[in-house]
This record gives C-alpha cells, sequence and structure tokens, in this order.
C-alpha cells in the first residue's frame, strides 16, 4: 500500500450568531472544488461561489495543459521559435515556478512538459522510454530554458522542444486565488478544497482549527494522522490516483528533473504550509527529494511541515511543523 489522501473531518458548528456555513462543489480542470464558507447569507455565499468558478475558468485558460487556446498552448507552441505576449498574471506565476525551482535545486520545474509527455505517451503504448529519448527529453528541461521579458511582458522557452506545465502548481494556486475572493467579500471563515489541494481559512467560531484527517485509501480508509490547521494550506503527492504504469509496475506521475526518470524515493508526501500554493509545490520537491529535501526545506523555513511515507509505504517520517501521532 503507498497511497494517502486527505479527508476534511468536519464537526459541525453550522451556525452561529449571524453567520451560517454554507457548502457548494464544482467541477474544474478534471478535479472537484469544494468550498465550504461562513457567510452572512445564502445569497452573498452564492455570489462569493460563481465567481470562484469564474476564478477557476480564467486559471484554466491560462496554464491548461488540456486546451488548445489557452496562454500556455499558445507559449508552448512557439517554443524556440518566437515570444509569446503574456497577461500578467501567466508572468507572475511563471516567475513565482522559476523562484521555486531555485529554492528546491530544481526538483520542482515547470519546464517538466517534455519529459512527462514522453513518459505519458510510451507508458500508454505499453513501453518504457528508451535512455536515448529520456537523455533528449532532459536536454528539453530546466527552468533557466525559460526567457522573461518583463517590460515586453513576453515569454520565450530557449529550445523548440521546451514544454511548460503547471500540473504542480496550478491546483495550489487556484485554491489560494478563491481564498482571495473569499476575503475580499468580508468572508474569514472557511475552507477550500480543489481535488486534495486545501487551504483552511479562519475555523467556525469556538473551534481552534479545521480538522483535516491523512487517510490511507483501502485498508477501511483508515486515518493515520490528524491535522489542526489554521491559516494553512495542505497537499499530498503521490500515486493513489494518478501514475504510470508498465508490466504491472506503478510509476509516479512525479518526473525527477535531474534524471529524466519517475521519483521512487518516497512513495507519498503530505506537505503543510503557509499557502496552498506553496503546500503544492513542496509537495512534488519532497516526492523528488525525499526526506533529505523535506530537512532542508524546515531548516529553511519553519512554518514548513512535511510527512513522507518510504518505499515500503509504511515507515513514516514527520519534518518541521508537521508532528507525527
Ligand atoms: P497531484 O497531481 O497528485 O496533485 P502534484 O501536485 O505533485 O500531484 O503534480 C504532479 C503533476 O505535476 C504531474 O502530473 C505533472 O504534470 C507535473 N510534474 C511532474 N513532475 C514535476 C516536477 N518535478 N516539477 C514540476 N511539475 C511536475
Ligand atoms: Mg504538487
Amino acid at each position: 500500500m503507498r497511497l494517502l489522501a486527505l479527508l476534511i473531518l468536519f464537526f459541525c458548528s453550522c451556525s452561529h450568531g449571524t453567520e451560517n456555513l454554507y457548502e457548494r462543489s464544482f467541477y474544474s480542470m478534471g478535479s472537484t472544488v469544494e468550498l465550504k464558507f461562513y457567510s452572512p447569507s445564502e445569497e452573498l455565499f452564492h455570489r462569493i461561489v460563481d465567481a470562484c468558478v469564474e476564478r477557476t475558468r480564467e486559471i484554466d485558460w491560462l496554464f491548461s495543459n488540456y486546451r488548445d487556446d489557452s496562454i500556455l498552448a499558445q507559449v508552448n507552441r512557439n517554443a524556440g521559435v518566437t515570444p509569446v505576449p503574456v497577461p500578467g498574471e501567466f508572468l507572475r506565476l511563471v516567475r513565482t515556478s522559476i523562484r521555486y525551482s531555485e529554492l528546491t535545486e530544481g526538483a520542482f520545474d515547470i519546464t517538466i512538459g517534455s519529459l512527462f509527455e514522453l513518459w505519458r505517451a510510451e507508458t500508454k503504448a505499453g513501453r518504457l522510454p528508451a535512455r536515448s529519448r529520456i537523455r533528449d527529453a532532459l536536454g528539453c528541461t530546466g527552468f533557466q530554458k525559460i526567457k522573461i521579458d518583463e517590460v515586453k511582458s513576453q515569454v520565450l522557452l530557449d529550445g523548440d522542444c521546451v514544454r511548460l506545465d503547471f500540473g504542480a502548481i496550478g491546483k495550489g494556486y487556484a485554491v489560494d486565488e478563491m481564498v482571495k475572493i473569499a476575503r475580499e467579500n468580508g468572508i474569514s471563515r472557511g475552507l477550500v478544497n480543489f481535488g486534495g489541494n486545501i487551504y483552511a481559512m479562519d475555523p467556525p467560531a469556538g473551534r481552534k482549527s479545521w480538522d483535516v484527517g491523512v487517510r490511507k485509501p483501502g485498508s477501511g480508509n483508515k486515518i493515520i494522522s490528524k491535522l489542526d490547521l489554521m491559516r494553512k494550506g495542505v497537499a499530498t503527492s503521490g500515486d493513489y490516483e494518478r501514475y504510470f504504469e508498465h508490466e504491472g509496475k506503478r510509476y509516479s506521475h512525479i518526473i525527477n528533473p535531474k534524471t529524466g526518470w519517475p521519483a521512487e524515493d518516497v512513495t507519498s508526501v503530505v506537505a503543510v504550509s503557509k499557502s496552498a500554493t506553496e503546500a503544492d509545490v513542496f509537495s512534488t520537491a519532497v516526492s523528488v527529494l525525499g526526506s533529505r529535501g523535506a530537512k532542508m526545506f524546515v531548516r529553511k523555513d519553519k512554518s514548513l511541515g512535511f510527512l513522507v511515507v518510504g518505499k515500503n509505504g509504511e515507515e513514516r517520517s514527520c519534518f518541521g511543523s508537521y508532528k507525527c501521532p
């Protein structure tokens, strides 16, 4: 068993003073978005959720891998050819991603696109990628290949095979953007969950935190640890839902940008951080670097916390603000 998932353990104080708890879900970018907000009115709540739906559409249009008309698709199509004018928001997330690449010694890298596509296509065709093709795709990887013109707001990928992929940051980013919308509308208590990328805002009145359980699917969905979250993001990376498969062996869909091979030192990571974006990024980076990475990151930033599940799926280690039970 190599799998972990997050579960919101909710003890309802469903109404408090003038606020009531409202919940609504919608589907976006292949996952479910679950919103729980304490709002003074149902009308305001739905207005906020409608704005969140709209916001995720914009984010999808900017960063989606799955549509030809996204800004990302335009940037990728013009790789090695010509700089592409991009909206400020696109440029900002590219810059943020580069900063995280620097912080993670390149373990998190949005230029993973070529390698990822190679692994996807080859395992789908029933084989492992040939060494020579992995070597070629490694030549198309590296955040230094992203060239930004701040003044003209343009992005150029240096090499016709370079491809950007926001798969390890996009959902966390979308969560933080939805939290921002809620706060701008006066909502302070709530929780946003986008396919396991979670941000816990202020807790329900009278409670100290939101409780999120880390669950092991199968085996009776046993909860192996419980997190008390307030103004924190949390994310998991692991192969419980998405993975490549070849001859019965599962390969992580997280690729080590240095070796070109799927990460395999750890089977699952839970990351806690000050934002959902950061939790998303660091869960991926620690999947690549293993416990060494977790140690390094918590030394630099005390607010970070990690649960790392080792190769055999049993051994668990905790780092920083994550306290093992
Ligand atoms: P999940 O999709 O389970 O939330 P992640 O947040 O770790 O998992 O994102 C994995 C996705 O990120 C992959 O599907 C791929 O699109 C992309 N990716 C894979 N390896 C890396 C990496 N080393 N750095 C950045 N993105 C990656
Ligand atoms: Mg991630």
